[in-house]
């Protein structure tokens, strides 16, 4: 997984950082297991509400860099 990722920041198919804390690609963690969703399309509006949790976390973190 970690070679997949890597070859993906690479090839600039992925940002290189962590868009939070900006770890670089060969630092991350990473955690594997079994989806509770049946499907993509089950899983698609909780990934987005993730995403824009995430968003929020960075916007957060960014403005707490300011000061
Ligand atoms: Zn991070």
């Amino acid at each position: 997984m970690r070679g997949i990722v890597e070859d993906m920041a690479a090839r600039k198919i992925l940002y290189p950082s962590c868009g939070l804390c900006r770890a670089p690609v060969g630092e991350w963690f990473y955690e594997v297991g079994l989806t509770r969703f049946d499907s993509m399309k089950e899983a698609e509006a909780p990934l987005r509400a993730a995403e824009e949790a995430q968003a929020r976390s960075a916007a957060w973190l960014k403005d707490q860099n300011k000061n």
